[in-house]
């Protein structure tokens, strides 16, 4: 099933400066990209073509928006999957989605005329989790088609791919994935600093009534330690809050409310994984 799919998929053309704050992974991102952009020059050079980016880090800071940036600003088309598709498949099925997922790129590319396609996995770690000693492993027909794939990749003709994974668990990976011409770049895309959370709270404003009293710069202040998604979330309840009072716009005091629902929620669903 392709339950990710429309995540992955809204909306359509996303630039970087939708993405608030993580100025450093975006440079880092926007460096390797270049090498995509200027293909020609980088084949005469005889320079190894970029396959792999790999972004590491929490949960909820952007991974997929900054994969779906980067199809925007390098013109490719963006296909999707997510590791956690793989779960519970027969064996050779994996291999045959990640088959697909190529060709899909390889035809979507050449429909929409593009010259250069990104292809996302997600949760990469749950097909490209470490290989240990003779370990019986469910995943090693679809982490082999995966290198394969990868392999294969050409610079010069032809559409040029380009494979962004992103997880949490950047530890859990084998080293076979981190081998250089697979994902030898790799960035991290930490938690929001306070100017971060502050562009990103001001990016989930955009389209609210905020009252002008509101000081950004203290709910930033008092966010500490939150993601993009959970900055994403404030803003929503805040409006939600607005909405229950009767009032036109979010003050203070509903951004409040929204800080603490939105850290307990945190704290009862991490209560209910353990
Ligand atoms: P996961 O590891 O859970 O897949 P992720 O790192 O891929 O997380 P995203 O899916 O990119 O996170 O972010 C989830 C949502 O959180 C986004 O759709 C967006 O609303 C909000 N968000 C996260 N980071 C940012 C950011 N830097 N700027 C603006 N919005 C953000």
């Amino acid at each position: 099933s392709h339950k990710n799919k429309s995540k992955h998929h809204k909306p359509i053309h996303l630039s970087f400066d939708q993405i608030g704050g993580q100025d450093r992974a975006k440079n880092e991102i926007i460096e390797a990209l270049d090498f995509i952009i200027r293909r020609e020059e980088i084949a005469k050079l005889g320079i190894r073509p970029l396959k792999g980016l790999l972004l590491t880090g929490p949960p909820g800071t952007g991974k997929t928006l900054l994969a779906r940036a980067s199809a925007h600003y390098t013109n490719s088309v963006f296909v999707a999957a997510s590791g956690s598709e793989f779960v519970e498949m027969y064996v050779g099925v994996g291999a045959s989605r990640i088959r697909d997922l190529f060709k899909e790129a390889r035809v979507k590319a050449q429909k929409e005329k593009k010259e250069n396609a990104i292809i996302f996995i997600d949760e990469i770690d749950v097909i490209g989790g470490k290989r240990e000693g003779g370990q019986q492993r469910e995943y090693d027909q679809t982490l082999n088609q995966l290198l394969t794939e990868m392999d294969g990749i050409h610079s010069g003709e032809g559409i040029q791919i380009l494979i962004i994974a992103a997880t949490n668990r950047k530890e859990m990976l084998d080293s076979a994935l981190l081998r250089p011409g697979r994902f030898d770049r790799q960035i991290e895309v930490d938690l929001p600093d306070k100017s971060g959370r502050m562009a990103i709270l001001k990016i989930h404003a955009k389209n609210k009534p905020v009252h002008p009293d509101v000081s950004w710069d203290k709910i930033a202040e008092q966010t500490f330690g939150f993601s993009g998604a959970q900055l994403e979330s404030v803003m929503n309840e805040g409006a939600i809050y607005t909405l229950r009072d009767e009032v036109e716009c979010i003050t203070s005091q509903h951004l409040a409310y929204a800080i603490d629902k939105v850290m307990l929620g945190e704290r009862t669903d991490r209560k209910a994984n353990e």
